[in-house]
């Protein structure tokens, strides 16, 4: 019986200490042809390639439609100030139109295994804040996407609220300047952080995994960052513009 427990730790230690990052695909995977930053192509690039998870940025119009694109402006329209008609025939680099979060949530359906990383960018009132956090929650329970779907957002009023209408959801803070000891306290279950808010307080990577709260860390991206990030005990996920790069040092410390 001894040596059944002892072979059962040993292989739980093992496992601990072999746990690898998962790999997210930052604005989906576009550095590679026919892709473009939060293109639906780009989503289905990640999945295709095993991401754990593709992430993408959201906004809304004034006329209550999500967007996905990444910047506050298309083409010097401002989103959030703007009507869905004004920017239904604008373009990404590869061609595709601006996709709404529906059409791109409907495309998701439609493929398996990757995670969608949903960031809610953060808009000029409380209220616009508050308004997307619905429409996304409206659109994510109506595909059923609900065990698919994490969410991450550099407002904290964004990730309170999410959190206070979903409190089961996944939730993580981008803007690395809430202690994880905080984030568990609000109820969030992650954070997000930039590569160099680890490199100031490393010990918030400890202090993360006793407390149960997730890892991730943004943009990495470069063999030898990479290589950096995917030794560092702590770290969960891994959010990159090159993932295949990620993958590859990944297979190679198995
Ligand atoms: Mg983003």
């Amino acid at each position: 019986m001894k040596r059944i427990f002892f072979a059962l730790a040993l292989a739980c230690a093992s496992l601990v200490m072999f746990a690898q990052p998962r790999v997210v695909a930052h604005r989906g995977y576009w550095r590679t042809e026919g892709s473009a930053q939060n293109s639906i192509t780009s989503l289905q690039k990640a999945a295709a390639i095993g991401c754990y998870g593709s992430e993408f940025d959201v906004w809304i119009t004034v006329d209550g439609v999500p967007v996905v694109f990444h910047d506050a402006t298309i083409n010097g329209i401002r989103i959030e100030d703007a009507t869905y008609a004004e920017l239904m025939n604008h373009r990404l680099a590869n061609g595709e139109f601006i996709p709404t979060l529906q059409q791109y949530l409907l495309e998701a359906t439609k493929t398996e295994g990757c995670q969608l990383i949903l960031e809610i960018k953060p808009h000029s009132t409380a209220q616009r804040d508050e308004r997307i956090v619905q429409r996304c929650l409206e659109l994510i329970h109506m595909l059923k996407l609900q065990p698919r779907t994490e969410y991450i957002s550099f407002s904290k009023h964004v990730c309170e609220y999410l959190h206070s209408q979903e409190p089961k959801a996944k939730i993580a803070y981008l803007n690395g300047d809430i202690s994880p000891k905080d984030i568990k306290a609000m109820g969030l279950t992650g954070i997000d952080y930039h590569f160099n808010v680890f490199r100031k307080h490393p010990e918030w990577l400890q202090e993360s995994q006793q407390l149960g709260v997730e890892v991730n860390v943004w943009t990495v991206d470069g063999a030898e960052a990479l290589t950096e990030f995917a030794n560092m005990q702590g770290i969960d996920i891994i959010t990159t513009n090159d993932p295949e790069i990620l993958q590859d040092i990944l297979k190679k410390k198995r």
